[in-house]
């Protein structure tokens, strides 16, 4: 009778090595992204009259409702689940945001 283990948690999202449950070999990684809440600025308030701010938010407003509606929501408020097996995880914890 075959019986497999469980199932294989799934690959290293940097090297794409497959990974074992149970041996301590990978990190998951819960990443909760949420987008600056602040109330947006708007260029040179002061300079504008009301009805001009009112065209402004108008255009925002605009903006924001032709952006579909997935993408608004990816925008605002991102999760994600990440796996990287111990080597990766040790280079990307040393310089999560990439770059140099
Ligand atoms: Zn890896």
């Amino acid at each position: 009778m075959v019986d497999y283990e469980m199932d294989p948690p799934g690959l290293c999202d940097r090297c794409l090595k497959e990974l074992v449950s149970g041996r301590g070999e990978f990190y998951e990684i819960d990443i909760d992204a949420r987008v600056d809440s602040s109330p947006p600025i708007l260029d040179a308030p002061n300079q504008l009259s009301r009805d001009e701010m009112d065209e402004q938010w108008g255009k925002v407003i605009e903006q924001l409702e032709s952006i579909p509606q997935v993408d608004a929501e990816n925008q605002v408020h991102c999760r994600r689940r990440i796996l990287l097996c111990s080597p990766c995880f040790q280079t990307w914890i040393e310089n999560p945001a990439g770059g140099d």
